[in-house]
């Protein structure tokens, strides 16, 4: 397993409208980072502020120039959505993530665990 190499996969189709946000990330949000709960409607993200439309793509996501590379605008206050991603090697195959190896491809279980190491400082083990 490699670490993430910031493809932007993920953010990219997660991003317009696949992620949600908990009542007290949105609560956060109002009080400390107005700017994110601009893009907050009845609890869902992300809408654009001005027209109130749903966006097919994350605000927050930049491509850094002259790059294959992106980042998170809001890193530090971003969704638990998005703090846990990787969470599962299937859906991993599935995103096409670059952090995969043909070993982890092989060994799928054992990939789990390494991740689930990987992600220790971020969210929870998955379990057996
Ligand atoms: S909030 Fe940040 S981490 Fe989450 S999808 Fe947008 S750019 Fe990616
Ligand atoms: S798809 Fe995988 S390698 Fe690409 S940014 Fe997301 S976690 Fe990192």
């Amino acid at each position: 397993m490699k670490d993430c190499n910031q493809c932007g996969k993920c953010c990219t189709k997660y991003g317009g409208g696949g992620l949600s946000a908990s009542a007290s990330e949105i609560d956060a949000w109002e009080t400390y980072r107005p700017d994110i709960a601009s893009y907050v409607r009845d609890g869902e993200i992300w809408f654009d502020p001005e027209n109130g439309e749903s966006l097919t793509k994350c605000p927050w996501l930049r491509k850094l120039p002259g790059k294959v590379k992106f980042v998170c605008e809001i890193y530090d206050d971003r969704p638990n959505d998005c703090k846990y991603y990787p969470v599962r090697i299937a859906d991993m195959i599935q995103d096409e993530c670059e952090m995969l190896e043909p070993r982890d491809l092989a060994k799928p279980k054992q990939a789990q665990k390494k991740l689930d190491f990987i992600m220790s400082d971020s969210r929870p083990p998955l379990g057996d």
